[in-house]
């Protein structure tokens, strides 16, 4: 992470947002390449292009050459990556990593300096590739059995990962890892200087609830808690696509029951999901792990 002064945010944002107007690229993708072209990142990369998105993948490797920041797109037989970063040297690099991370010739040293480069804090780092990751994917690692079993965990919104206004891309270490929110901070700082009111509208949509599935999956839900329910419109989903587990497909049965529903009621070690008076499911822990975030 590289320190930057509030003056270079508004230069480098303003000359971003003249340069990237006019490519059709999702803005969630945008963000994640100012973050890069403004300095406060060294690399990059977006995980998930589906095959079907190749006018996103095309308008994303041209902005990216517009803006002179190397990428390199790796393609799947199911979807498409995209790694980019300020320099070539670091773009080769990142490569390498990846390549061997997602390989089999990985080490647990290639993790923590690919965890570096994309610019993820030390703390973060150390915990996710150094063995003592616990936690899923998306989870809080150090948070234990004993408190994910009551199905409800307060943090701050800074930490929260899951928002469609994406802020911050790792797995924090904790539920107080000071340096993933004063990340988050630099990144909010950035995204005003962008357009002045996306920092309050990111504040608005990272306070939002999300419902943590299994180790791969979580929705995030489009209204607030009112005591211990949720009334919806929407969820919205990863895909369970991406992932190639049984529990995947067990999740991804669970997803489509939450979508026909509209509203979820929270209770300790299980939630309901009712479509108006009908209920549709109940969940318990021990069928299914689940955390529900609250970001405040
Ligand atoms: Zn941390």
């Amino acid at each position: 992470m590289s320190r930057i002064k509030r003056g270079d945010f508004l230069e480098k944002a303003a000359l971003f947002r003249r340069q990237a107007e006019p490519f059709s690229l999702a803005e969630g993708y945008k963000l994640i390449i100012l973050q890069v072209f403004s300095g406060l990142k060294r690399t990059a990369s977006f995980d998930g292009f589906n095959l079907t998105e190749s006018s996103s993948i095309r308008q994303c490797l041209l902005l990216l050459k517009r803006l002179n920041l190397p990428a390199k797109a790796v393609k799947y037989s199911d979807h498409v990556k995209v790694l980019f970063a300020r320099c070539w040297e670091d773009l080769r690099l990142l490569s390498r990593l990846h390549d061997r991370i997602f390989g089999e010739r990985r080490t647990p040293k290639d993790g923590s300096e690919y965890g570096f480069l994309l610019g993820y804090p030390r703390c973060c780092v150390e915990r996710f590739y150094g063995g003592n990751h616990r936690g899923g994917r998306f989870g809080f690692p150090c948070e234990g059995r004993k408190r994910a079993q009551d199905g409800s965990l307060e943090v701050d919104y800074r930490l929260n990962r899951f928002s469609p206004i994406c802020v911050v891309h790792h797995v924090p270490c904790g539920p107080d890892c000071r340096a993933t929110i004063e990340w988050s901070d630099r990144i909010l700082s950035l995204y005003k200087a962008y357009d002045p009111f996306l920092r309050r509208q990111a504040e608005a949509v990272l306070k939002k609830p999300v419902l943590l599935f299994g180790i791969n999956h979580f929705l995030r839900f489009f209204d607030d808690i009112k005591k211990d329910r949720i009334f919806y419109d929407s969820v919205d989903a990863v895909n369970p696509k991406l992932f190639n587990e049984d529990e995947d497909l067990r999740v991804a049965g669970l997803l489509e029951q939450l979508g026909n529903g509209d509203q979820a009621r929270f209770e300790k070690g299980s939630f309901s999901v009712f479509s108006g008076k009908k209920l549709l499911l109940k969940n318990t822990f021990s069928r299914q792990p689940y955390q529900l975030l609250r970001f405040v």
